[in-house]
């Protein structure tokens, strides 16, 4: 489960300034698809109206063959899971973190997340553990650390669809390499939708979208866009 398709989408911020102009996209369940782009072209608009942040002016999305306008807002949340570019953490503990908007979860499973964004050994190697509070009184962490954080709140929702809006695109290119290889672990068995600003970044990518002031520009495989530049 988890199928995504955009058919004729349509949407504009001010009614009068289209963004997107008619996207059509068929995503597969479990496949991943990037969106690349350049800056303004509408690219977190795609994932906004996927999350129902804002509803369609015109066409309509379908998640496994249901338009998302007639689903409960809960469960349409439930099935997605956002990593932002900017994980901003509560004041809080990480384990708090982590389990933000799971607040039913066991240590264990927390755990188990932490361990899968690779970045329970970081955390159990503080003498206060999950404990450990993060922010201005707390653990300062870094910006790779931070996206591992959103990376194991994310494993702990497990939920069948997956946005990466610009993961790791704030991060220095050692950094974004090391995270790289937890994300497409996370992508497995999940239908991902990958936003970036590089075509380097998506060589993993089952198929890459260009998109351009609102329209799809081209669409291929990484090795078929590269064969056109
Ligand atoms: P991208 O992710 O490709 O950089 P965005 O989807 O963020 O593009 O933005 C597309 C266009 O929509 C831009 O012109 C941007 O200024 C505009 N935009 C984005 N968010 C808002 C908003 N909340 N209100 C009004 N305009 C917005
Ligand atoms: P849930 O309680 O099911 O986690 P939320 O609505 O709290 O639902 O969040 C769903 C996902 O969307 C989470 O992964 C969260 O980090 C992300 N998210 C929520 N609000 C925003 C936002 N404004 N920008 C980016 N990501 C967000």
């Amino acid at each position: 489960s988890g199928a995504v398709r955009f058919e004729n989408v349509r949407f504009g911020y001010d009614p009068e300034r289209p963004i997107l102009k008619g996207i059509d996209l068929d995503i597969p369940a479990g496949a991943t698809v990037a969106v690349v782009g350049p800056s303004g072209a509408g690219k977190s608009t795609l994932a906004r109206l996927l999350f129902r942040f804002y509803d369609v002016s015109g066409g309509r999305i379908l998640i496994d063959g249901q338009d998302i306008a007639q689903v409960q807002q809960a469960s349409l949340r439930a099935a997605i899971g956002i990593v932002p570019q900017d994980t901003v953490l509560f004041n809080e503990t990480i384990g708090y973190n982590i389990a933000y908007g799971r607040e039913g979860a066991t240590a264990e499973a927390i755990g188990e997340a932490a361990k899968g964004a690779a970045i329970a050994d970081f955390i159990e190697s503080m003498p206060d553990g999950y404990e450990t509070r993060v922010g201005e009184r707390g653990l300062k962490l870094s910006g790779g650390e931070k996206q591992r954080v959103a990376i194991a709140r994310t494993l702990l929702k497990d939920p069948p669809i997956l946005i990466l809006d610009e993961a790791t695109s704030a991060l220095d290119s050692r950094t974004e390499a090391e995270i790289q290889a937890t994300i497409e672990r996370i992508e497995r068995g999940r239908t991902s939708i990958v936003i970036a600003h590089r075509l380097s970044t998506v060589v993993n990518a089952d198929r890459i979208v260009v998109l351009d002031a609102g329209r799809i520009a081209e669409q291929g495989s990484h090795a078929e866009l590269l064969r056109r530049d």
